[in-house]
């Protein structure tokens, strides 16, 4: 059962700890870069719960960054989604020719991050690839890829370092489990 009016954040089970999330973290950065070694790379953050993940990323990545936001709302009801997406904040920089990075905070469906891909590829960059820090297998329901992953985990419902619970615990430096 997820607690409904706060748990004390202290009392939060660490599921990944914060020293993993930066080594991991900047792995990834590695990787990216190394696909991407000689050109300027723009990043797409999906608010709020891709913030930490990309604040860190980018911190971690050499060369040319450039970053923007957009907010998607699921019409999903407590901790599923229905894979209605709405676009609720729109990028403040078209995606022609440049090579786009997705910064997701988890996968789960697939729903959300198969909407944001095809609506982000019909504004024409010059190549789309994503980054989810973490994901969750076993509950997809949409074929979708995913390019960087940094920790595939097993269907739980996970809280902090962006990801919330009612808009808490996004400030936890770990992933915390709720259930
Ligand atoms: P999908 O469309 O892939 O089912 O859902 C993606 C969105 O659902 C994520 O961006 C995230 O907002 C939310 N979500 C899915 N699983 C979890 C989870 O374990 N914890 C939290 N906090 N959000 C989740």
């Amino acid at each position: 059962m997820l607690p409904s009016d706060g748990m004390p954040t202290a009392l939060i089970p660490v599921f990944i700890p914060a020293e993993a999330l930066k080594h991991r973290i900047a792995e990834l950065a590695k990787e990216i870069r190394g696909d991407v070694p000689n050109d300027d790379l723009h990043f797409v953050c999906v608010l709020k719960g891709g913030v930490l993940f990309l604040a860190d990323l980018i911190r971690e990545m050499e060369g040319t960054v450039t970053m923007d936001f957009m907010a998607l709302s699921s019409y999903g009801s407590g901790t599923t989604s229905s894979g209605e997406v709405r676009l609720v904040k729109d990028l403040d920089y078209g995606l022609e020719g440049r090579n786009v990075i997705i910064v997701e905070d988890i996968v789960d469906t697939g729903l959300t991050l198969h909407y944001l891909q095809e609506i982000l590829r019909a504004r024409n960059p010059r190549s789309l690839r994503t980054a989810c820090l973490l994901s969750k297998p076993s509950r997809r329901k949409i074929d979708v890829s995913v390019d960087y992953i940094g920790f595939t985990i097993e269907d739980r419902f996970v809280v902090g370092y962006g990801l919330d619970y009612s808009e808490q615990y996004r400030n936890l430096p770990y992933i915390g489990a709720l259930q």
